[in-house]
């Protein structure tokens, strides 16, 4: 493995830090990893505009290549091209949905969680409770079926 794959895989492993079950690797956050002349570039995109996790993911990038003995470490923010929900993986949608965060749905409008599977994948009727839930990127719904609340990521 080179440094810089190392440096990538190190990076990408580091947990959000409100969405703890998913990696910004998995969130598609880590833009780039380059090592120059010993000193450690980690490109990042954030996902929401002002989304208050950027430094906490910034400092967690810097203390676990840290860890690792990359001591000279620069986290460089890119807005474009801009962050989307589609660049989140499959394993990350898998981990999301596992602790009952919804993935927006192609129109927008979640899938219940729980009932997701329950109806031979036909999504059961939801209603939008609010457009914040415990993240600013989440919304907060209602399952018309089973009648529990979930959160879901809001589609960007
Ligand atoms: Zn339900």
């Amino acid at each position: 493995m080179t440094a810089q794959t190392e440096i990538a895989r190190i990076a990408g492993a580091v947990p959000d830090p409100e969405l703890r079950v998913v990696t910004i690797g998995e969130l598609g956050i880590v833009r780039g990893a380059e090592l120059a002349d010993g000193r450690v570039t980690v490109t990042i995109t954030p996902t929401y505009s002002g989304c208050p996790a950027m430094d906490a993911i910034r400092d967690d990038i810097r203390a676990a290549l840290a860890g690792a003995g990359f001591a000279d470490v620069e986290v460089k923010t890119v807005l474009s091209p801009a962050w989307s929900t589609d660049m989140i993986t499959e394993s990350g949608w898998a981990a999301l949905e596992r602790t009952g965060i919804a993935a927006p749905g192609a129109s927008g409008t979640p899938a219940c969680p729980r009932c997701a599977h329950a109806h031979g994948g036909q999504p059961t009727p939801v209603l939008q409770i609010s457009r914040y839930a415990s993240t600013p990127c989440q919304s907060l719904w209602s399952c018309r079926s089973c009648l529990e609340p979930f959160n879901a990521i809001k589609k960007l």
